[in-house]
């Protein structure tokens, strides 16, 4: 990330005092990695930045499109399982992932 400029400085001091307002950082880290190109990438195994990743990814998604977005996760979550059992890939996974989802009946889902 290059230099702020007064305008982005200002406009990121705003944001920090919004009630409203979440930012989600790996505490570990003291980054928040996200699905943005100019976002940091999560540390390989590091729980807590996987989960602002994955966190940050979902909330961006318009609840009429979560379905097949959890599809595709899905999808990658099966990809990124057989990297680690061939031993292509140095992530350590959770030894006992625990995943919910819930349906609401009309297509959408939520984790509420
Ligand atoms: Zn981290």
């Amino acid at each position: 990330m290059g230099r702020l400029t007064e305008t982005e400085k200002a406009q990121l001091l705003e944001e920090m005092w919004d009630t409203k307002k979440v930012i989600l950082v790996c505490g570990r880290h003291k980054i928040a990695p996200g699905p943005d190109h100019d976002s940091p990438k999560p540390f390989s195994g590091c729980r807590d930045c996987w989960q602002v990743y994955w966190t940050r990814t979902v909330a961006r998604i318009p609840p009429g499109e979560r379905r097949e977005w959890l599809e595709k996760i899905w999808a990658t979550l099966r990809v990124m399982t057989e990297m680690v059992e061939k031993g292509t890939w140095d992530y350590q996974p959770f030894a006992h992932p625990k995943v919910l989802e819930k349906d609401d009946g009309n297509g959408d889902v939520s984790d509420d």
